[in-house]
């Protein structure tokens, strides 16, 4: 229905915090491509062959980046997409289509800037460097 242009308002519903709810509405909008602004954060769903605890990470990765799209909003940065992905299977696709991506393997993961590999290092480290990138893309608006 939002990708046909129907309806002028969204209404999330979650138990907890509605503030919560205007956050997750923002992201809806952002992954239907209908309001690119900040940081659209993708992660896979996980399945048999996620190779990390994909939920903490995520969890972890989202908390930190919720002052960085305070960031991106006062400042008008270029909107950027990062994808996290369990598996060095399928997650290389996703992760190639994204401003900044990663693949997790067990041990390491790689790391893509639009498209391509820049580094490969261990899993542990990840949540880390994807940060600091997201930083430098800040820096550089
Ligand atoms: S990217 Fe890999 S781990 Fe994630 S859902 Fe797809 S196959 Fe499973």
């Amino acid at each position: 229905m939002l990708l046909e242009g129907i309806g002028d308002t969204m209404r999330v519903s979650l138990t907890g915090d509605p503030v919560e709810e205007v956050h997750l509405a923002k992201e809806i909008l952002n992954a239907v491509g209908i309001r690119k602004k900040g940081i659209n954060f993708i992660s896979c769903p996980t399945c048999g062959r996620t190779r990390v605890d994909l939920i903490n990470i995520t969890d972890d990765i989202e908390d930190r980046l919720k002052p960085l799209q305070q960031r991106w909003e006062k400042e008008k940065l270029r909107p950027i997409t990062v994808a996290i992905m369990g598996c060095e299977v399928n997650g290389p696709g996703e992760a190639k289509e994204a401003d900044l991506g990663v693949a997790f393997g067990s041990k390491k993961g790689l790391i893509f800037e639009k498209g391509n590999v820049i580094k490969n290092c261990p899993s542990s480290e990840i949540v880390d460097e994807i940060i600091k990138l997201i930083l430098k893309k800040a820096d550089e608006g």
